[in-house]
């Protein structure tokens, strides 16, 4: 009997854990771990931030995975041990033939002086709901949606939050009366896609009237004043702030030294294995080096991928069986713009010298593909 052991249940584990029990016998048996008893659709908290969905729309109970045959164990991993493929529990300790890697990043407020003060970090639920209770009242003022450090998860995230604020505002018809701005710690919107998708980006942020003030690094934040410092000096007050934390790998990979402390798991890109044979690390947990110099981005989109790859690899290496897979750096991202309006984008951004990304022209459409891959993530496993 093998014993596969996948470290976290967000996107990336889940995937792996659904496509190893399609290819294993029933026999086998694949283990999750994770802090939480519920999984939660990350991209659904933007639809809670601007009052579309609420909390009960966006999770799901892990416990329906045993219905599958996945043994779920719901405590905080302690301890991994690459060298046996091994996870800690405060009372187990599990042994596997292989280990998969899915913790994703630690969102981390606390790195920068008084953001911990703030409740609007929309990455997470109750973040994003505090955003909502404060722009369902909100007459007048200024909203800032910052992003205090790269990398961070899902490039598009926080210039989504800012155009679904912005038609959230209209909608309520005090737009006039509000500015929306982004003071983003990065030199251009999801720059690994291109200048072409950059520029899209920026000229919708235009169109609704969003400034957008880039390469602003955040010092420091005053939450009884309301006011931003940053690294150059520049003061900025605010009414609602709705921020996107500074991220860092999980503590118990930093201590099994699969990571740096400043740094993400390094894998082989296409196979996703670490430098420990069968024991491999997918999504927001690793840091995968372009041609350009820039990281592949953080998104659900490549965890998805690279949790099925990995799945076919560990199952050809335990049955023999399936032709195996590689990842291939292919993705593609919807990105919201308010009022019932989404862009597209899709690309290969293992591409060299640099990602080949093509942006479709914005419209309902797209929209409606966000909301039906919502529909569809809930449907193909609760
Ligand atoms: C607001 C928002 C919008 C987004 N929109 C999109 C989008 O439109 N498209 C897209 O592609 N991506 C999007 N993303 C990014 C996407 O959600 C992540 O990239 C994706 O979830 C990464 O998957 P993962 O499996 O690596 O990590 P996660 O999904 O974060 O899962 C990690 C899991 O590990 C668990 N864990 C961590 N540490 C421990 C521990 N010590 N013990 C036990 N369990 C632990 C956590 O509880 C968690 O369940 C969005 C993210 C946010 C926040």
């Amino acid at each position: 009997m093998a014993r596969i052991l996948i470290a976290g249940a967000g996107v990336g584990g889940l995937a792996a854990a659904h496509r190893l029990r399609l290819h294993l016998p029933q026999s086998d048996q694949i283990v999750v771990f994770d802090q939480n008893s519920m999984h939660t659709f990350w991209p659904s908290l933007l639809w809670v931030m601007t009052g579309t969905r609420q909390a009960d729309q966006v999770q799901r109970s892990l416990t329906t995975l045993k219905e599958r045959n996945i043994t779920v164990v719901h405590a905080p991993i302690t301890a991994l041990d690459p060298t046996g493929k091994t996870v800690v529990t405060e009372d187990a300790r599990w042994t596997g033939d292989a280990l998969i890697i899915a913790l994703g990043a630690v969102l981390d407020p606390s790195a920068i002086p008084g953001l911990v003060d703030e409740p609007g970090n929309f990455y997470t639920l109750a973040g994003a709901e505090a955003v909502w209770d404060q722009l369902q009242t909100m007459g007048q003022g200024r909203v800032v949606v910052l992003i205090s450090r790269t990398p961070f998860k899902c490039p598009a995230a926080p210039y989504e939050a800012a155009m679904l604020i912005d038609g959230a505002l209209r909608k309520r018809r005090r737009r006039d009366r509000v500015t929306v701005e982004v003071w983003a710690a990065e030199p251009a919107p999801m720059g690994v896609a291109g200048p072409a998708v950059s520029g899209a980006v920026i000229d919708a942020l235009e169109e609704r009237n969003i400034a957008y003030h880039p390469q602003q690094v955040v010092s420091q934040v005053n939450a009884s004043d309301r006011r931003l410092t940053f690294q150059d000096g520049t003061a900025v007050s605010y009414d609602l702030l709705a921020y996107v934390p500074p991220h860092r790998v999980p503590t118990v990979v930093e201590a099994a030294d699969l990571a740096p402390a400043d740094g993400w798991v390094s894998v082989d890109r296409h196979t996703m294995e670490t430098r420990f044979e069968n024991v491999f690390a997918i999504g927001d947990v690793t840091g995968i080096p372009l041609a350009l110099g820039k990281p592949l981005p953080k998104a659900g989109v490549f965890a998805h991928r690279q949790g099925e790859v990995v799945a076919d690899i560990v199952a050809r290496r335990i049955t023999g069986r399936n032709n195996g897979s590689t990842f291939d750096g292919v993705g593609e991202c919807f990105i919201e713009m308010g009022r019932g309006i989404a862009g597209f984008a899709r690309g290969n951004f293992y591409a060299e010298p640099a990602p080949a990304i093509h942006a479709y022209k914005s419209g309902r459409h797209w929209h409606a593909g966000k909301v039906a891959f919502e529909r569809h993530w809930w449907a193909q496993w609760w």
